[in-house]
């Protein structure tokens, strides 16, 4: 029987999920990849295997299934369609570990404790990230469990990128930077020096660009400073949140509109970012394909290059100076158009836009003596899996499972 690791991404209606072979290789290879969505209602449940060919796509009718019988869906078709897996550990991405969480943890019941206490830093993703680790709790209790957070790469980063300007009671309350996207930007690190050996060493900034957007500045693989803060709403535009905010709007919102907090949270969270600049659409492809002829699609990208471009300044800054900046996620890697508008942008630091190679995907998108840029694929739910096994080796004092 072949030891599993099982990797679990919870959303509000939605489940991911990841299979990933536990044994001795460098990396654990993927056996398959999963997404359960609409869990608030009529269900689908789409698996592929690690060559990306769909084995599985069935829709789940009412009763809606909800996270518990989705994953005990998953769990069923795993023991039905690989007999000869077992499944060793489940690893999950946790939004936020606080100040405490520098690395991946075993979940045991105080952690799991430690973790719920966290939830007023993250209502909107902390308690469904959690979920899955009670129902395992539950129904599988002697299976081992590891929360992955993505605040974690940021813990070691100093004080003043993550102090705000507020009294100092309030960062002893926990209101500072935390950061997040943490497992992306500690795969993207991982890889460096096989793109390139002398950006292992360097001052780089990876832009992670999906519907959630984040900037990093890294010094030899570590994290100086991070485009977010407390809450995942910081920092660039994204696809329906805000982005960096004074303040002060929000108490605008609140007195003189007479918005509620919800009402105010729903806007600059959901109604926001690309969505809400153009009036269409959260989804960069779409816009893409509309800002031709539509001058809102057209604004609503302008703002986020223009944005990414502020943003970057002040990584840049940060660091001291660039020698690469790294796109990742959805539209890092796959929008061209993006990255060339970014680089132009960004003329000031020393890029050279390799427009042909930009066009290809790159992976280097520059050319000339500057700094570099370059794509990058992110792979969250591989970090998590070698997390997981990590963690696991260690508490059995060996070194895979
Ligand atoms: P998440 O943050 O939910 O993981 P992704 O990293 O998948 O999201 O990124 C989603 C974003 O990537 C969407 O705005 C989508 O339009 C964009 N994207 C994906 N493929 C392309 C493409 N070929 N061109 C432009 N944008 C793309």
């Amino acid at each position: 029987m072949t030891p599993v690791l099982l990797v679990l991404n919870a959303g509000s209606s939605s489940l991911k999920f990841q299979v990933f072979e536990a044994g001795e290789a460098e990396d654990p290879g993927r056996l398959f990849r999963g997404l359960f969505e609409g869990l608030d209602g009529s269900a689908r449940l789409l698996i592929r295997d690690g060559a990306g060919v769909v084995v599985a796509d069935e829709t789940v009718e009412a009763p809606a299934p909800g996270h518990e019988a989705a994953l005990l869906h998953v769990a069923a078709w795993l023991r039905a369609n690989s007999r000869d897996l077992r499944l060793a550990a489940v690893g999950h991405r946790v939004v936020h570990g606080g100040r405490a969480y520098a690395e991946p943890v075993q979940v045991d019941a105080a952690v799991l404790e430690a973790l719920e206490r966290l939830v007023p830093l993250a209502p909107l993703h902390q308690p469904h990230n959690l979920e899955p680790i009670r129902i395992v709790r539950r129904r599988f209790p002697d299976l081992p469990q590891v929360a992955c957070f993505d605040t974690a790469f940021h813990r070691d980063q100093p004080e003043m990128a993550q102090l705000f300007a507020l009294p100092h009671a309030m960062t002893e309350a926990g209101v500072r930077r935390y950061g997040f996207h943490g497992l992306s930007y500690a795969y993207v690190a991982s890889v460096l020096a096989e793109y390139d050996p002398t950006l292992a060493a360097g001052r780089v900034v990876v832009a992670h660009l999906g519907n959630g957007a984040s900037l990093c500045a890294l010094r030899d693989g570590r994290s100086v400073a991070t485009t977010m803060g407390f809450s995942a709403l910081d920092g660039l535009p994204m696809g329906t949140r805000c982005g960096s905010l004074d303040a002060s709007v929000v108490f605008y919102m609140l007195r003189e509109m007479k918005l509620s907090p919800q009402e105010a949270e729903r806007m600059l969270y959901t109604q926001s970012g690309l969505l809400g600049v153009s009036g269409l659409s959260n989804d960069m492809r779409k816009l893409r394909a509309l800002a031709a002829t539509d001058p809102d699609a057209r604004r609503a990208i302008d703002l986020f290059v223009y944005r990414m471009g502020r943003e970057l300044g002040s990584l840049v800054a940060a660091l001291g100076g660039i020698d690469a900046l790294i796109f990742t996620g959805g539209i890092g890697e796959n929008d061209a158009a993006t990255r060339a508008e970014v680089l132009r942008a960004a003329a000031w630091a020393g890029f050279e836009l390799d427009e042909a190679a930009n066009a290809s995907g790159g992976p280097r998108v520059t050319r000339g003596p500057g700094p570099t840029a370059w794509v990058v694929p992110t792979d969250e739910e591989l970090m998590i899996a070698r997390g997981t096994r990590e963690v696991l080796g260690r508490s059995q004092r060996q070194p895979a499972l």
